[in-house]
């Protein structure tokens, strides 16, 4: 017979990981320590427009596209004005490039066609001066990286950003095949409807949700842990103290996002968003123009403002009134003039993403394999985005159905660290 696998988390890694199981064979018993599914992921309908309050949107793939198919949840491309994306460098830029920098630029790729890949422990700061030069380390690359990993880039890994970290095989993850929408996709209603998508299927499935609920792991029970570095660490202490100690000593990152409506002549600028560098003199790292970015987000004009990460852990910890002020002075400065605000919706994330340094390079490519029948899903495994974290449950499902689905040597399960590395 085939066994109850326990699913420890029900965002978007738990429910990925959950839907591949379910599809494989498996009963599926869902824990989640809160009272909804979605972790970081929540849609919030106003009557200005949508308010995401993490993920606006996720990389398309041949993968997503049929998980959608099957669970019929639709997806929509961006518009075609949010393909503009600006960095700012005295202002909003789409290529916020010199003359001198493209020169460098394309001397420094000719001289160093070779040596692109970057070198162990490598930090990104001196990834890009190696091989970009400052101009566009300064002004695309730290920047670009930033809106993603909000990172300190004299700490981030460029091996662990890059893909070329060496990590075990048993934290192995697929690159993304191509599926047939092009960049970055969301569900028309938000990304809370591919959230609700995912838990109805599971639901009619068969699956069992246990919110509100926090159990201890046990070794007796099969299970895939989907939760942040910092939970997962705390959920395996007392059956795998080796695993546990070295992903507590994963760093995490505060972030906050503000979503701000205004009326319909308020200054906009049409495109996907505009990211900041340091030096710009922005506390935000960047703001997103949601009502460019995918249709029906309004009525009204929404912007979210993005604040937080390495270098400004304390911004989360500011008041309602604070964030306002802040905004208000950097529209300002962006724009040159003042609209009235219409709704403001503020979502702090105390420790929220995992910090992608050098040190979880090392973490990594050092870390002890899970104990015998428990399996890894997260965003601090190597990669970070949700379409990634998409692979990582697929390649994880299929681990669990070698080990102990039909046809399997014993019947019995049995992967883990041993497991997975045997199944690659
Ligand atoms: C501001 C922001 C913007 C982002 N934008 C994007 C984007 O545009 N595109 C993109 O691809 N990614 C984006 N991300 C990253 C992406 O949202 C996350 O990597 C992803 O949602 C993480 O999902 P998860 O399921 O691994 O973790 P989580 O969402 O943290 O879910 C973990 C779940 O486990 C539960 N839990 C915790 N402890 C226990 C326990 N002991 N027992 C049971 N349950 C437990 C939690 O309550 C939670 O529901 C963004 C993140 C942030 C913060």
């Amino acid at each position: 017979m085939m066994p109850t696998i326990t699913v420890v988390g029900a965002g978007f890694s738990g429910l990925a990981t959950a839907y591949f199981l379910t599809k494989h064979g498996f009963k599926v018993r869902i824990i989640e320590k809160t009272d909804r599914a979605g972790g970081l992921i929540r849609t919030l309908r106003t009557e200005h427009g949508l308010v995401e309050t993490a993920a606006n949107g996720l990389l398309s793939s041949a993968r997503l596209e049929a998980m959608c198919a099957d669970i019929a949840v639709p997806l929509i491309a961006t518009r075609r004005e949010a393909h503009k994306r600006f960095i700012y460098r005295g202002k909003p830029k789409q290529l916020p490039l010199r003359a001198g920098d493209l020169i460098g630029l394309s001397r420094r790729f000719a001289v160093n066609a070779v040596k692109l890949r970057p070198r162990p422990f490598e930090t990104i700061s001196a990834w890009g001066m190696r091989v970009l030069g400052r101009g566009a380390t300064d002004y695309l690359l730290i920047p670009a990286l930033g809106g993603i990993y909000a990172g300190d880039p004299d700490r981030l890994s460029a091996s662990l950003i890059f893909g070329k970290a060496n990590v075990p095989d048993y934290l192995h993850t697929n690159r993304p095949a191509k599926g047939k929408l092009r960049g970055t996709v969301s569900p028309p209603n938000g990304m809370q409807q591919l959230i609700d998508g995912l838990r109805d299927y599971l639901k009619t499935a068969g699956a069992e949700f246990m919110f509100s609920h926090d159990e201890k792991a046990s070794t007796r029970q099969p299970m895939v842990v989907c939760l942040s570095a910092s939970a997962a660490a705390k959920h395996l202490g007392e059956i795998g103290p080796e695993i546990s100690n070295a992903l507590r000593q994963i760093e995490m990152l505060s972030l906050a996002t503000v979503t701000c409506f205004y009326g319909p002549d308020a200054a906009k600028l049409n495109g996907f968003g505009c990211l900041f560098p340091r030096n710009q003199g922005f506390r935000s790292r960047g703001v997103l123009f949601n009502t460019s970015i995918f249709e029906g987000r309004g009525p009204a004009h929404a912007e979210t403002w993005i604040f937080g990460g390495a270098l400004d852990a304390e911004v989360v910890n500011l008041s309602d009134e604070a964030f306002a002020e802040i905004i208000v002075a950097e529209r300002q400065r962006f724009y040159g003039r003042h609209d009235e605000v219409l709704d403001v919706r503020i979502t702090r994330w105390p420790n929220a993403l995992p910090h992608y340094t050098v040190e979880l390079e090392n973490i990594l490519t050092t870390l002890p394999p899970p104990p015998e029948n428990i399996a890894l899903v997260g965003n601090y495994l190597g990669r970070i985005g949700l379409a990634k974290i998409l692979e990582r449950a697929a390649v994880v499902a299929d681990q669990v159905r070698t080990a102990c689905g039909p046809g399997s040597p014993s019947g019995q399960p049995a992967w883990g660290g041993g497991c997975g590395r045997a199944s690659q």
